[in-house]
């Protein structure tokens, strides 16, 4: 029977992990924690390795799983920056990749986020536990229907995002620095960023974090939006410069953000932080902010996502056992 070392599974993954084992008639073998070159030799006598990775996985690994006769790790994640595919090509081990697994669900968040903030939801909250009923301005919602919506890169989420915001009779403009077809039936682009943050009410980003794209959202840029406009960042903490941010929202350049990530959040999430604190003096700033709306990079965790990313970084260490490839390759061999 074909066997699999499942690395790194969560208490919520073990019954997909068992439903998928059942449905393909495979054995698993769950191993705790990240593959490092001191646990590897537990996946000896299995067929293939699947992992969710945070750490890197140094050359050592790549050399025992050939030896093991271990042709492929399947990471079950978007990113994988934390392999060295070099080393991995050298001694033919596939690395892939779960490259979509929901995009429907950071979308459905970005809008979540939005009409929070369009409708006060937050402060309304605080109101009401405290018993202060009142129809007051600082409350008073704004509608989304009438509102034009910027979304900045328009791939697998984007173009969702756009569709969604439609959908609610929202005028939508975008900017991607490859346009596709598909987000035309949703949105009008514009040619720069810069044309769609000076005309839009919501601005929100879905593009992937490159050294281009580093602090581009910065005091400068958000000088370019209107006062009333709210900035929604679902993408990567690196692409805003959070001291910019703070003072534009200080300044009341902006109306308020919420913010799915942080630029160095990598020591706090997914971390419990209650006993240690934050020592991170910008974080705790931002945190702190009554014009931010901060989530611990929770906009793809849904029911859906999680069953979707461990159920294809298992189909792909199995189609890699049965054909000898995986269309979710991302290095070469
Ligand atoms: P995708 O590759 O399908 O789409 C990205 C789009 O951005 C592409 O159309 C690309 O042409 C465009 N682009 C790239 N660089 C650009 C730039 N500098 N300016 C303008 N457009 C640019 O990716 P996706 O699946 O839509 O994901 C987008 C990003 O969302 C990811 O890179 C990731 O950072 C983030 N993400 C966040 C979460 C979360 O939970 N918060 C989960 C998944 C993904």
């Amino acid at each position: 029977m074909t066997k699999i070392a499942v690395y790194q599974v969560r208490e919520e993954e073990l019954p997909i992990v068992k439903k998928w084992s059942k449905d393909n008639n495979v054995e698993v073998k769950i191993i705790d924690g990240q593959i490092t070159p001191q646990n590897i030799h537990l996946a000896k006598e299995c067929d293939g390795v699947t992992t969710s990775q945070n750490t890197k996985v140094p050359t050592e690994v790549y050399e025992k799983l050939k030896e093991y006769g271990i042709k492929q790790i399947a990471q079950r994640s978007a990113g994988y920056d934390y392999y060295d595919l070099d080393a991995a090509t050298k001694n033919n081990i596939i690395i892939s990749n779960v490259p979509v697994y929901s995009p429907e669900s950071i979308a459905e968040f970005a809008i979540t986020q939005t009409l929070m903030l369009l409708r006060k939801v937050n402060k309304i909250e605080v109101k009401t536990k405290e018993g202060d009923f009142r129809w007051q301005p600082g409350i008073r919602g704004g509608l989304l229907g009438e509102m034009t919506v910027g979304v900045i890169g328009t791939g697998h989420i984007g173009r969702i995002v756009a569709k969604l915001f439609k959908g609610f009779g929202a005028k939508v403009i975008g900017y991607d620095l490859y346009p596709n077809d598909e987000a035309t039936k949703y949105l009008e682009y514009k040619d720069s960023v810069e044309e769609v943050v000076k005309e839009a009410d919501v601005v929100t980003l879905h593009v992937p974090a490159t050294a281009d794209n580093h602090h581009q959202f910065d005091y400068e840029m958000f000088k370019q939006f209107k006062p009333t406009a709210y900035f929604i960042n679902d993408a990567r903490g690196s692409i805003v410069d959070t001291e910019g941010l703070i003072q534009a929202l200080d300044e009341g350049l902006i109306a308020g953000a919420a913010l799915d990530t942080y630029e160095n959040e990598g020591p706090y999430i997914p971390v419990d932080n209650r006993e240690t604190g934050i020592d991170d003096k910008l974080f705790q700033r931002l945190l702190d902010h009554p014009k931010i709306l901060f989530t611990p990079h929770i906009a793809h965790y849904t029911d859906v996502s999680v069953r979707n990313i461990m159920n294809i970084g298992l189909d792909s260490t199995l189609e890699v056992i049965k054909t000898g490839d995986t269309k979710n390759r991302v290095n070469k061999v």
